[in-house]
C-alpha cells in the first residue's frame, strides 16, 4: 500500500464545541430531512470504501442535499462549526480523492441526489445539469435530442458529472474532443464557506477577466463543491467504424495512428493500446468476453472513426489504412465490426480491463502521460525498471495511446504475497515516475492527485506552481475544510 494511506496532513480534529456535535447534527437533519442525512453506520459503507478497497474511511454522517440551496446552507453550517467537507458523487476516484480520512470527523457531502438534468437546448447545443446526473445518463439525453456529450470512460454507469469535473476526467475521446473541462460552458459552486457561486452561463465567449470556472474543474473538491454545469453538446454520429487490431509493436502501433491521423484527423475518435496480457485477464475473468482475433499477439489497438454524415465512407478508409500498414508489416491481423453489437463486445475489452485486472489480485497503478511519440520509451524502460525491482511482476500497461496517456499496471507476481507487494507500492511508483520525468511526462494523466499522489505533487511542482497553488487553497479555503489532504496539502 502506498505510505500515502498513513497521511498525517490532517491536523488534530476541532474543539469541543466546534466539530460534529449533536447540536450540528439536529440543525443538519432539519435543512436535509431524513432522507438527505445519513448516519446509521450499516448504510454509510458505499461512502466510506474507495473502489479499489484500498482506503475504508471513518464520518460521522454522509450529507445528501437535494437542491444547491440545502448544500449551500449544509455547507454553511459545516464551516461554522469548522467541520472538514469530503465532496462524492459516483465515488469511482481511483486516486482516493473521494473518501474521508480515518479520522472519524470528516463529513462526506455527496450529490448524488442532485441528479436532474434541468435543460437540453438543441438549438444552442447546450445540456443544463444538476453534479449528481450519472454520465450514461447524460449521454442518453444528448442522443435523445439527436446529439452527442462524447466524455465517455469505463465507469460511466456509476460516475456522475460532478465527479467528472472535479476530476477534469478525460477518458476514451480525449483525442477528439478533449477532457472534461472543453466541455463545459458554465458552473454553479457553492464555496467553502456557502456562498454560491453562479457562473452558469452559456457563452461560446466570454473573455470577462479570469476564467474562473477552470480553477475548480480538476480541482477534486479542494475549492468548493460544484452542484450544476452547462455542457456542450455536440452533433450525433451516425456512421461509426471500429476495428480491433494487432500491430507488430509499440512503434507500430504510434505509426498507425499517424497514418490514420494523416488519412482523416477529424474522423479519428479513439486509439487505444492494449497488450497480450491485459487481454488475458479480461478473457479470464469477464464473462462473455473472447478473443476476436484467431491467434495471440503481443500488442493490439482499438480504433474508434465516427461522422455525424451517414455517408463518410469511413468503412472505405478505415479499410485502405489497414491493409496499407498490413502490406508494411506494421498491421498483424485485424477485425472490423460489421454491428453495434460488436462495436460494444471490443469496446468491452479494453473497458474491462481495470475491472479484470482487480480480479486477478492486488495491483499497483500508475495513470501516467508522456508525449506521445515517447510512449514506446515508456513502456519499455519501465517494464524494465519495474522487473528489476521485482522479479516476475506483471505489466499490464493500456490506455490511451493517441494521447500519450497510459496506465501503466502492474500485477502482484504469480503465486506471491498480495499485501507483501502493495507494501512495495511507493518503490514501484518511483521507478515508473523515474522514467516518466525523464520522458517529459506527468505522473497523473487524467485520474488526478487525489490521496495517493499529494506528496508527488508537492515534490514534482516545488517552486512558484507549489506556492501559487497553495495560495489559491488559502484564499478559497482559508480553514482548510474542503477536502482537505488532497491534492495541494498546506504545511
Ligand atoms: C472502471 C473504471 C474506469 C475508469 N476510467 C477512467 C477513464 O478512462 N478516464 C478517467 O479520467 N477516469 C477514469 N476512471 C476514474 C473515475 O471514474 C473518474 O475520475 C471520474 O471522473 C470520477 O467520477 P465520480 O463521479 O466517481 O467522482 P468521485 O469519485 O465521487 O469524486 C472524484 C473527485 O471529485 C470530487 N468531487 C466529486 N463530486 C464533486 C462535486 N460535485 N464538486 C466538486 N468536486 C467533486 C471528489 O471530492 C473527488 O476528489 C475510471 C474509474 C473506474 C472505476
Amino acid at each position: 500500500m502506498p505510505d500515502t494511506m498513513s497521511d498525517t496532513t490532517i491536523q488534530a480534529s476541532a474543539t469541543a464545541q466546534h466539530g460534529f456535535t449533536p447540536a450540528l447534527a439536529e440543525r443538519l437533519r432539519a435543512v436535509l430531512g431524513d432522507k438527505g442525512m445519513i448516519t446509521d453506520p450499516a448504510e454509510m459503507g458505499g461512502y466510506l470504501m474507495e473502489w479499489r478497497g484500498l482506503w475504508t474511511g471513518r464520518s460521522p454522517a454522509i450529507l445528501r442535499p437535494a437542491t444547491t440551496a440545502e448544500c449551500a446552507e449544509a455547507v454553511r453550517l459545516c464551516a461554522e462549526a469548522g467541520v472538514r467537507m469530503v465532496p462524492q458523487a459516483g465515488n469511482t476516484s481511483m486516486v482516493g480523492a473521494s473518501v474521508p480520512h480515518e479520522t472519524g470527523d470528516e463529513v462526506v457531502i455527496s450529490v448524488s441526489r442532485m441528479n436532474r438534468i434541468i435543460e437540453v437546448d438543441p438549438a444552442d447545443m447546450t445540456m443544463t445539469v444538476e453534479a449528481g446526473a450519472v454520465l450514461a445518463a447524460v449521454q442518453k439525453a444528448a442522443a435523445d435530442v439527436e446529439c452527442l456529450f462524447p466524455l465517455s470512460l469505463g465507469a460511466e454507469g456509476t460516475a456522475q458529472i460532478g465527479g467528472n469535473l472535479g476530476t477534469n476526467a478525460g477518458g476514451n475521446t480525449t483525442l477528439r474532443y478533449g477532457n472534461a473541462r472543453d466541455m463545459v460552458l458554465g458552473l454553479e459552486v457553492v464555496l467553502p464557506d456557502g456562498q454560491v457561486l453562479d457562473m452558469l452561463r452559456r457563452l461560446r465567449k466570454d473573455n470577462t477577466g479570469y476564467c474562473l470556472r477552470h480553477l475548480f474543474i480538476g480541482a477534486e473538491g479542494t475549492l468548493g463543491i460544484i452542484t450544476k454545469a452547462v455542457l456542450k453538446l455536440y452533433p450525433r454520429q451516425r456512421d461509426t467504424q471500429v476495428a480491433f487490431v494487432a500491430v507488430e509493436s509499440v512503434d507500430a502501433a504510434l505509426a498507425l495512428l499517424n497514418r490514420f491521423q494523416r488519412h482523416d484527423g477529424a474522423s479519428l475518435t479513439a486509439f487505444e493500446y492494449m497488450m497480450r496480457f491485459g487481454l488475458e485477464l479480461v478473457y479470464r475473468h469477464i464473462p462473455g468476453s473472447a478473443a476476436p482475433l484467431a491467434d495471440p499477439h503481443e500488442h493490439y489497438c482499438l480504433i474508434e472513426l465516427s461522422s455525424p454524415r451517414p455517408d463518410a465512407s469511413l468503412r472505405q478508409g478505415i479499410e485502405a489504412v489497414l491493409e496499407a500498414a498490413m502490406a508494411d508489416g506494421l498491421v498483424r491481423d485485424a477485425v472490423i465490426a460489421e454491428s453495434d453489437a460488436q462495436r460494444a463486445a471490443l469496446w468491452r475489452l479494453r473497458e474491462e480491463h481495470s475491472e479484470a485486472q482487480k480480479r486477478e489480485g492486488a495491483s499497483i497503478k500508475n495513470d501516467v502521460s508522456v508525449p506521445v511519440s515517447r510512449v514506446p520509451a515508456l513502456i519499455a524502460d519501465a517494464s524494465a525498471a519495474c522487473r528489476a525491482l521485482i522479479p516476475g511482476i506483471r505489466v499490464c500497461a493500456f490506455g490511451h495511446v493517441g494521447d500519450g496517456n497510459i496506465h501503466f499496471n502492474l500485477s502482484v507476481p504469480e503465486g506471491a504475497d498480495g499485501a507483501a507487494f502493495l507494501k512495495r507500492w511507493d518503490e514501484v511508483a518511483a521507478a515508473v515516475n523515474g522514467v516518466v520525468r525523464s520522458l517529459g511526462g506527468s505522473f497523473s494523466a487524467e485520474h488526478g492527485v487525489g490521496r495517493l499522489k499529494a506528496r508527488t505533487l508537492a515534490a514534482w511542482r516545488e517552486g512558484p506552481e507549489l506556492d501559487l497553488m497553495r495560495a489559491i487553497k488559502r484564499t478559497i479555503d482559508p480553514g482548510n475544510l474542503m477536502n482537505p489532504g488532497k491534492v495541494v496539502t498546506l504545511p
